[in-house]
């Protein structure tokens, strides 16, 4: 999938993390508005990880581009996107739950069960170590960027060529087999902003 479509993903996740964090005074009063603009910086460099990590350039002799890391392989390892959100996210609620009641601000109900959500997680309280409350920018990077990355390498699970979603290399690649050329970029995009403004919606009702 090209990069204009994966920016544009990123850009749609950006504004829905922007959505939520607006609906929710407990978000504001725990994360500062500079950070969720980092954590924005943080989903768009993300969005286009995958692609980028690959270190790829133009070949003039072949006339084509290669990359360092062959295309759709380590950096594409869905898998491993996902249990480092999941490892970020469970740190970040870790952290942000005492100081969300430490400081008795008003949590809103989805937002309670978003983190409920998180503590349900095999594993939550062997993670919880003694993250401290300076590590909760580092989180939110961390957590920006692999949920953005995570949304790539679906975006590439739809087209033909797929990604490795359990190990690369060792299996071959995954694909949907759902979107082939521009119009498919296209609907796909569409689908993502609806399924986000649905999500978003629910934070503000
Ligand atoms: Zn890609």
């Amino acid at each position: 999938m090209n990069r204009g479509s994966h920016l544009t993903s990123g850009a749609i996740l950006s504004a829905a993390s922007l959505g939520i964090y607006a609906a929710s005074p407990a978000l504001q009063g725990a994360i500062s508005y500079e950070w969720a603009g980092v954590f924005v910086l943080a989903v768009m460099a993300g969005s286009t990880a995958p692609d980028w990590l690959e270190i790829p350039h133009y070949n003039k002799q072949a006339g084509k581009r290669v990359s360092l890391i062959s295309h759709r392989t380590i950096t594409h390892w869905t898998l491993l996107w996902v249990l480092l959100s999941v490892y970020a996210l469970i740190h970040l609620v870790t952290i942000l739950n005492p100081i969300l009641i430490g400081n008795a601000i008003m949590v809103e109900p989805w937002l309670k069960g978003f983190i409920l959500l998180v503590k349900s997680i095999p594993f939550y309280n062997t993670v919880t170590l003694n993250s401290a409350q300076s590590d909760m920018n580092a989180y939110l990077i961390i957590v920006g960027f692999s949920i953005g990355a995570v949304t790539h390498c679906l975006m590439d699970m739809m087209t033909p060529k797929g990604v490795p979603v359990l190990a690369p290399y060792l299996f071959r690649n995954f694909s949907l087999r759902l979107v082939r050329g521009f119009t498919g970029e296209m609907l796909f995009l569409v689908a993502f902003f609806a399924a986000m403004a649905t999500l978003v919606r629910g934070a503000w009702l």
